[in-house]
């Protein structure tokens, strides 16, 4: 069964006896409707391993009011933020670099400051385990990023909302950019010494298993990716625009695409959308034919 195939450890079934923590959120961003596909997936497959944390959804002006509509079935929260490179934001300091991208808008999250501590996650991310322990560790918690273990992956990080942080960031966007045009290289930047000083602010990889690392370290994947936690499908194809075949439950081959394990986590998601999004999309879809 695909659902029960990834063994988790024994805490998942301790934590779903824990109360509701109101005051800490795992947060995502979607800032059109091809990621809010991403953002479904990622929140049902929360939802399916109890967490106990409230689930937030950053989103820009461009999602569509129907988008909302199934946004707000799965999560607690839909907030609407600027989007940190558009004209209108107040955020003046950053129109002088119209390059930045809209990433940038990652940043935001900082400004979510009724909760106290949150988890942000990528839209191209799921979990496959309860992942509640993160709330243990503090800002700025975040896994090596595979292509250069000295900076972090900003596709999962553990953060502490603060309007003072989210200004400074600004500011330091403002004065230096990001070395590579995205959230992660300004993250890095401003979050300096993540690599040497605090052993408990690197998250082990299985928090952000890259999906690009099945194929680089295929050894270290056959040895320790069934422990994954979190898989990220960074770079492209994502896998909402991959061809999934339900009857034979397999990706419609991409030649860019081999090796099992990846395929599987593909599969994954594949049924996630399938049995928990969908329904939601096509209900919404005939409610909407019939008014
Ligand atoms: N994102 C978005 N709209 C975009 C591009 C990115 O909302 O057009 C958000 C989304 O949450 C996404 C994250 O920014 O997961 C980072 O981008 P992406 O995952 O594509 O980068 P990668 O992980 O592949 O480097
Ligand atoms: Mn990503």
């Amino acid at each position: 069964n695909w659902r029960t195939y990834y063994k988790c450890g024994v805490s998942e079934k301790l934590t779903l006896k824990t109360m509701p923590v109101t005051d800490q959120a795992f947060v995502t961003l979607v800032t059109n409707d091809i990621y809010c596909q991403g953002a479904l997936v990622l929140g049902k497959s929360l939802r399916n391993h109890s967490t106990s944390r409230k689930l937030v959804v950053m989103i820009t002006s461009h999602v569509t009011s129907r988008m909302r509509g199934v946004l707000a079935h799965i999560f607690d929260e839909v907030v609407e933020v600027d989007a940190l490179n558009s004209a209108d934001s107040v955020r003046l300091a950053l129109l002088r670099r119209p390059e930045l991208g809209i990433t940038f808008t990652k940043l935001q999250c900082w400004t979510l400051t009724r909760y106290t501590k949150c988890v942000y996650m990528d839209a191209d991310t799921i979990v496959l385990c309860n992942i509640d322990e993160l709330f243990d560790r503090d800002e700025l918690s975040a896994a090596p990023d595979s292509g250069w273990p000295d900076c972090f992956n900003s596709g999962v990080f553990v953060f502490k909302p603060s309007v003072e942080t989210f200004n400074r960031l600004l500011q330091f966007a403002d004065n230096h950019g990001s070395f590579d045009g995205g959230d992660q290289g300004l993250l890095n930047s401003f979050f300096n010494n993540w690599a040497v000083s605090d052993i408990h602010k690197h998250l082990p990889f299985i928090y952000n298993l890259s999906i690009s690392s099945v194929y680089t370290y295929r050894p270290a994947f056959k040895q320790f990716g069934s422990d994954a936690k979190v898989v990220h499908f960074i770079g492209t194809p994502k896998p909402w625009n991959l061809k999934y075949n339900p009857q034979t439950k397999s990706i419609v081959e991409d030649e860019s695409l081999s090796g099992q394990q990846h395929l599987s986590f593909l599969v994954l998601w594949w049924e996630i959308y399938i049995s928990d999004v969908l329904p939601f999309l096509t209900e919404t879809a005939v409610s909407e034919g019939s008014t």
